[in-house]
């Protein structure tokens, strides 16, 4: 792969990782003890006026989280991996099912793509 085009994809995996980070610790928070897993904040809408109020709107809005959380956060370990790949100099654009190229085209759209496009169709 071109130097030049690996530092595009490196400074866009880099934009994406700062990105994702925000989004997620704007209702989210680190683990303490596992740093890349992040735990949805429950909601606090208000003062809670008593206990039974234990706000049916609170709930729904966590239900809603959750999912969204952790779409967040797989990309996130996926970002990081391949800025780890990139940083190490090794691997990254290769397909970690069938070892081949992953097409440059794919990168530039999915630059923390883990499988080409071909063994991406098959899982
Ligand atoms: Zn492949």
């Amino acid at each position: 792969m071109e130097q030049k085009l690996l530092q595009q994809l490196k400074e866009k995996l880099e934009r994406e990782k700062e990105e994702i980070e925000r989004l997620l610790s704007s209702f989210a928070e680190r683990d303490k003890d596992l740093p890349e897993n992040w735990r949805t904040k429950f909601p606090q809408f208000g003062k809670h006026t008593s206990e039974q109020d234990e706000n049916s709107d609170e709930v729904e809005e966590y239900t809603n989280l959750l999912p969204v959380e952790y779409r967040l956060e797989l990309k996130l370990l996926d970002i990081e991996r391949a800025l780890s790949k990139i940083k190490k100099g090794k691997n990254y654009g290769i397909c970690e099912r069938c070892g081949k190229k992953i097409e440059e085209e794919r990168l530039k759209i999915i630059p923390e793509a883990k499988f080409c496009s071909e063994c991406s169709k098959k899982k």
